[in-house]
């Protein structure tokens, strides 16, 4: 497992509970904390680069331009893409409905029931068909593969790591039959970026989205890559400066790729410290993080079995789940739950439909608890929360 030390990059962690003990933060799948070494890239990034990127013709400017091309170098390295493949947006929402919207639909979009709404709704404005997911809350890769045969699908889109399940989709396999049925594949990687390696030539997916602020970076930044040949079928659904070669009154033309999806000025400190978050993530190793998390979610898995000595506890995550474990308990409100863990004991859960409610609604289940792990936690933290909830049902059952 990764070194407890690094939990002292982490300035949010140092912050003490009106109990007396530290916060404990289990909800890195909704946003995940920032090292130190993140912070300092923002601010020096706005003290020291604050000129605008690929215009300014003096010196300083130039920085910045190197600064902000430098980060889109690293990230493209970080998925084995291309520099041209990365494209700038403001989150994953944004560039899943940069392809939804302009890219060209011959045909149906296929999506599972089990996708967050960023990855659903931007579908909802075109042809689309769902596809009910496995008992466990995985997408039924098997169910895809009969509605690719049905010949009029185009896209298919699909979570790379399901928020409420934490279930890893095997994309590449994936990936092979939607190919095979004339159709592209596009990846919402929203949870998987910051937890495991992630290299675009092996998943051979088409579209790939991702956000900065869940993988130790800010938010406000968010990643589409795209396949040259694909992203040169993306129409630009924003046009403006910064897009452009040359404007005439009554046309344009557009310059090379990435530049020419990417309109107005960017998010200029956020690309550098998300170049930050990027050399502190390869620092540590994409593949010790992806174990730590693994570890932490076995070790959790195991642990809160415990639950269901108190009280009936619907498990809606699998054991081979990555980072995230979800679950309700029978006639219990998950945001008593919530909010009782954060005022009594200070630690943070998600609670409510996670964005993703067509989910909940097919396993007819309530609002749930998440608890998420990220590289800063530990197995005593896990513990403790074990312990917090025994207490909570205990008291509850005592009512
Ligand atoms: N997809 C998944 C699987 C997610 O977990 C999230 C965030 N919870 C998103 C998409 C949307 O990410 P963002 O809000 O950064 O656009």
């Amino acid at each position: 497992m990764l070194p407890v030390a690094l939990r002292d990059d982490f300035p949010f962690l140092q912050q003490v509970h009106p109990n007396g003990r530290p916060w404990v933060y289990l909800d890195s799948a909704a946003t995940t904390l920032k090292p130190q070494p993140v912070i300092e890239a923002m601010m020096k990034a706005m003290s020291l680069y604050s000129t605008n990127v690929h215009r300014s013709v003096y010196g300083l400017g130039d920085i910045a331009t190197e600064k902000f091309e430098g980060a889109r170098r690293k990230i493209a390295r970080f998925i084995g893409a291309d520099r041209h493949e990365i494209v700038f947006v403001r989150n994953t929402t944004e560039a899943l409905n940069l392809v939804a919207s302009g890219y060209p639909r011959k045909g149906v979009a296929l999506v599972s029931w089990s996708e967050h709404h960023s990855n659903l709704l931007p579908w909802q404005r075109g042809p689309f068909r769902g596809i009910a997911p496995l008992a466990n809350g995985s997408p039924d890769i098997q169910g895809v593969c009969n509605e690719l045969n049905r010949g009029d699908v185009s896209i298919v889109a699909v979570s790379h790591i399901g928020n409420v399940t934490g279930h890893i989709t095997d994309i590449r396999r994936l990936a092979s039959e939607v190919h095979r049925a004339g159709a592209i594949l596009v990846v919402d990687a929203a949870q998987s970026a910051g937890r495991m390696p992630i290299d675009v030539q092996e998943l051979e997916c088409d579209f790939l989205a991702f956000s900065g602020h869940k993988m130790y970076g800010p938010s406000g930044i968010g990643v589409l890559y795209g396949k040259t040949e694909r992203l040169l079928e993306l129409s630009p659904v924003l046009a403006g400066g910064g897009t452009v070669e040359t404007v005439h009154m009554h046309h344009h033309d557009f310059r090379s790729l990435p530049w020419k999806l990417e309109a107005g000025t960017p998010a200029i400190e956020a690309v550098i410290t998300l170049g930050a978050a990027v050399d502190y993530l390869q620092t540590l190793g994409m593949e010790e993080v992806a174990e730590h998390e693994t570890e932490l979610t076995r070790y959790a898995a195991q642990k809160i079995k415990v639950l269901n000595q108190h009280a009936k506890c619907v498990w809606h995550s699998g054991e081979s789940s990555l980072g995230t474990l979800s679950f309700h308990i029978e006639r219990e409100s998950s945001h008593v739950m919530a909010r009782t863990l954060s005022d009594r004991y200070g630690i943070c859960v998600r609670s409510g439909h996670l964005c993703a409610q067509p989910l909940l609604e097919w396993w007819k289940a309530p609002p749930i608890i998440r608890l998420s792990f990220g590289i800063y936690n530990c197995t005593a933290e896990i513990d403790y929360c074990c312990d917090a909830l025994c207490e909570i049902m205990s008291s509850l059952k005592a009512r």
